[in-house]
């Protein structure tokens, strides 16, 4: 860590502190972060750590390597500890983040924007499946272009046709189809982003996914590279075929976020009003029987229906409603913005 590398005092006005209390030379603030996941990858960390370092010298600006510990039981940390001690310079800020135990991919990578100073943050997977030789050109998009994000596309995916391609393939169309953001490759770890985009994201649960989604829905602008992909040498992957069904579950819950995150009356008062309504003319069509007819209607499964039409409807608005509470809090307790600045031009 620079603290170590470079010993400064706090009084000194030229030097800037991060919110971790890691004090740091302006001329040493870094332009990119790469922040890496890590799970169980001690045999991948070694070759890694050289590729990252290589191409990060070749770019010639201040960098840091973030990696996030993700409660791995094998030798990584201890691996990454060795590494980063051989490593760490005020132009090559090395940071080995260790998380209490697994939480996941998504959490890991949280807490590797949160601690990420860079300019720019880009995110790769620590299995070398993703190539590091790909990280400039991404940059070079992003700043180009303007963009606040720039994502990989995987050619000539290299995993298992069957139990990792095909999946792939559906939920890549599903996704885009659903939430209308379309992109070729949902799934490929290899992005670089804009710092405050990145950690302004709510990664939770398996979210890391559908990031591109999370991006649009801030309105952020998004590019897409071609980027290589290569077979794992090391370690095994962490997932099964049960994340499809996670997707599918998350795709519904986002769409969800997409439209109503902000106003879930309309989407609850909506339903539960129509509900109610239907309910209350079963109902009254059954008092009309019974009064006017003069029908007995103890037995009939229309005023059964009418029952349970009728409370679904109070219950659905009720719900609607409370969700609006929870909304409201949301926003005023966190001081939370329901919307993002781009820019403002004039004074
Ligand atoms: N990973 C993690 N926590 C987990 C699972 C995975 O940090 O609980 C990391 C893993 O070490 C790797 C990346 O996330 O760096 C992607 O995982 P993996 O290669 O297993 O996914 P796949 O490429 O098979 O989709
Ligand atoms: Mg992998």
């Amino acid at each position: 860590m620079i603290s170590q590398t470079y010993p400064i005092s706090k009084g000194d006005k030229s030097l800037t502190d991060d919110a971790y209390g890691v004090i740091m030379r302006p001329d040493c603030h870094p332009k990119v972060s790469i922040v890496v996941p890590v799970y169980n990858e001690e045999e991948n960390m070694g070759p890694l750590f050289a590729e990252l370092v290589a191409v990060c010298d070749a770019m010639g600006d201040v960098y840091e390597l973030v990696f996030v510990d993700d409660g791995s039981s094998d030798g990584t940390v201890s691996r990454l500890k060795q590494l980063v001690g051989q490593h760490s310079s005020p132009l090559h800020q090395m940071r080995v983040v260790e998380l209490s135990r697994n939480y996941g991919q998504t959490a890991a990578m949280a807490a590797g924007f949160e601690l990420a100073r860079g300019d720019v943050l880009v995110t790769l997977d620590g299995d070398l499946q993703n190539d590091p030789q790909d990280i400039p050109l991404l940059i070079r998009h992003l700043h180009d272009n303007r963009l606040d994000m720039v994502v990989g596309w995987r050619q000539n995916r290299q995993d298992a046709a069957l139990t990792r391609k095909l999946p792939s393939w559906i939920a890549n169309r599903l996704i885009g189809a659903m939430t209308g953001v379309r992109f070729k490759d949902y799934g490929c770890s290899l992005k670089a982003y804009r710092r405050d985009m990145a950690q302004d994201l709510p990664m939770y649960g398996e979210l890391h996914r559908f990031i591109p989604v999370l991006v649009t829905m801030e309105g952020g602008r998004i590019g897409q590279v071609p980027v290589h992909h290569r077979a794992r040498r090391f370690g095994q992957s962490k997932y099964g075929l049960s994340r499809t069904f996670k997707v599918i579950l998350d795709l519904g819950m986002l769409l969800f976020m997409k439209k109503f995150f902000t106003r879930p009356l309309h989407l609850f008062g909506k339903v539960g009003g129509a509900t109610l309504l239907v309910g209350m003319g079963v109902l009254f069509w059954m008092l009309v029987e019974k009064l006017v007819f003069g029908q007995s209607i103890g037995s009939r499964p229309m005023l059964m229906l009418g029952i349970l039409l009728f409370f679904s409807g109070i219950q659905l608005i009720s719900t609607g409603l409370i969700a609006e509470l929870q909304i409201r809090t949301y926003f005023e307790s966190q001081k939370k913005r329901p919307y993002r600045v781009r820019s403002i031009v004039g004074t």
